[in-house]
């Protein structure tokens, strides 16, 4: 880094730090940025901060959002009898796009992962376990990824909520062992959702 004036290695610095962005492509990035007009590097930052800002987790459900109660959370015309459990806001994202949903959300924010000390009170679990209590809810999809950590989290949920009689459904292995809930394309979440099966 010592041939480059402090200003830009401190920006190819923190440019790295973003996920899947090496030293090659912070560096690339930066100089992009660089060669920009005034103007739009400074909505690129501006954006950033608003973001951080503005952006909240919704008191209910945990999503990402900007108004609390969320969207989700607030459309009366969704069923609110059943409740997708997911592992991050961007997997809301990608059951949306199928189309096929119309109950309501519950982001972990995480998952349990004992190796990396990690435990059931380290993600958004609690909170849905009050809401079970306010709410009138049939069914629960555990829709965490199929990791071993999407796994454990689901059976760990699962035992959890039996005990109250509420149905608990697992989204069937479409979805690639291993993979992520917002890597998977439309279809195969489509028929994940479909082939759920009870626990
Ligand atoms: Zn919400």
């Amino acid at each position: 880094m010592k041939y480059y004036a402090r200003p830009v290695a401190k920006l190819i610095e923190e440019l790295s730090r973003l996920p899947g962005i090496g030293g090659k492509s912070a560096q690339r990035l930066a100089f992009h940025i660089l060669g920009m007009d005034e103007k739009d590097a400074y909505e690129i930052a501006h954006s950033i901060i608003e973001a951080k800002k503005k952006i909240k987790k919704c008191s209910v459900c945990g999503n990402l959002t900007d108004i609390d109660p969320c969207i989700i959370c607030s459309d009366e015309s969704r069923d609110s009898s059943v409740i997708c459990v997911v592992e991050s806001s961007k997997d809301i994202i990608a059951m949306e796009r199928i189309k096929e949903f119309n109950g309501k959300y519950h982001v972990l924010h995480g998952a349990i992962s004992p190796m990396d000390g990690i435990g059931p009170e380290d993600i958004n679990l609690k909170s849905l376990i009050i809401r079970l209590q306010k709410e009138n809810v049939e069914e629960i999809i555990l829709a965490t990824n199929p990791t071993i950590e999407g796994e454990a989290t689901a059976m760990y949920t699962a035992r959890l909520i039996k005990p109250s009689g509420i149905k608990v459904t697992r989204i069937a292995h479409g979805v690639p062992v291993g993979g992520d809930l917002e890597y998977a394309d439309e279809v195969t979440l489509s028929k994940a959702l479909e082939g759920r099966r009870e626990l």
